[in-house]
């Protein structure tokens, strides 16, 4: 779940909160509940239950409204264009276009981006196909900025209604965090990537893809200027990665620089106000992109 919040009064929920019995929209409790009646919630829950329940409902509005920024963001470059996987204009569902491809190449309908990404999962299965909803099948380039995140929108709808302790499902919540912070939405995107930890806590996973979720949440601390929280979580990454790989191992390597550039932020931001800092700075942190289940890459 990614709506952990009351409907009601905006209170955190447990991960067992009560809920509409039709339309599965979640509460404090009976009190906040009887409140949303109260204030009109049986014109929505019809609505919402053919929508597939809170969580799906949620989702589907949240993908239209990306689909329609992306498609509105690249107007300009995809007008006269056609999909290149359906081979349809943009007339109905408009055009988008944020990789690295050129000329008349890689304009596509995000639907079918997403559609051709659930079909290589389907595929050829998870560690190989997965990529596709980050990357270009024609430039293998990752998509950035509105396009990422409306397929992180994509692809959470299309996976949320499996069992929690499914891969896809997990790796969907990863995806949907990516694309939020890919447009700056820094507070959606950090709810996100609390409620994957939680939930991956309470679902008891090996420590290692803890570890992943928790790289993943301090990247997010740190672009929200929460460079305390950020540096604690890195430091709980990187000495849990020394005690389980060993200070020689790749991903122990990649822990050190983010804990490393996340002090360095922090010192950054003291010395701002004195003088310019003259150490040379470190690159940016190792973001997690790939599936927990799959290898991974140094960065983004
Ligand atoms: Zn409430
Ligand atoms: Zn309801
Ligand atoms: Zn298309
Ligand atoms: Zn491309």
């Amino acid at each position: 779940m990614i709506l952990t919040n009351c409907a009601a009064c905006a209170a955190p929920l447990a991960h067992d909160a009560p809920g509409c019995a039709r339309c599965l929209t979640r509460y404090l409790d009976r009190t906040c509940q009887m409140d949303h009646i109260r204030r009109g919630h049986e014109q929505i829950c019809d609505e919402i239950r053919r929508g597939g329940g809170g969580e799906q409902y949620h989702a589907e509005k949240k993908y239209k409204e990306a689909v329609a920024v992306a498609v509105e963001k690249c107007a300009a470059d995809t007008a006269g264009q056609t999909c290149y996987i359906c081979l349809e204009d943009g007339s109905e569902e408009g055009l988008v276009r944020m990789c690295a491809c050129r000329g008349a190449a890689g304009f596509a309908h995000i639907s079918c981006l997403a559609r051709q990404a659930e079909v290589a999962v389907e595929r050829v299965g998870q560690g190989r196909g997965w990529g596709r909803w980050y990357t270009c099948g024609l430039c293998e380039q990752v998509y950035h900025g509105v396009v990422e995140c409306a397929l992180g929108w994509a692809c959470w709808k299309t996976y949320l209604g499996r069992p929690e302790t499914d891969d896809p499902r997990l790796d969907a919540m990863t995806q949907l965090g990516n694309g939020l912070l890919a447009v700056n939405r820094l507070e959606e995107a950090l709810s996100v990537r609390e409620a994957q930890l939680s939930m991956l806590r309470r679902l008891g996973v090996p420590e290692k893809e803890m570890l992943v979720s928790m790289g993943n949440l301090a990247i997010t601390y740190s672009k929200l200027g929460r460079g305390g929280e950020a540096l604690r979580v890195n430091r709980d990454v990187y000495f849990a990665r020394v005690r389980l790989d060993g200070e020689e191992n790749e991903m122990t390597m990649h822990a050190a620089t983010n804990y490393a550039w996340t002090l360095q932020e922090i010192v950054s931001s003291i010395c701002k106000t004195r003088e310019p800092p003259s150490a040379p700075r470190l690159s940016v942190p190792c973001e997690t992109r790939e599936p927990r289940s799959a290898p991974r890459r140094d960065s983004v």
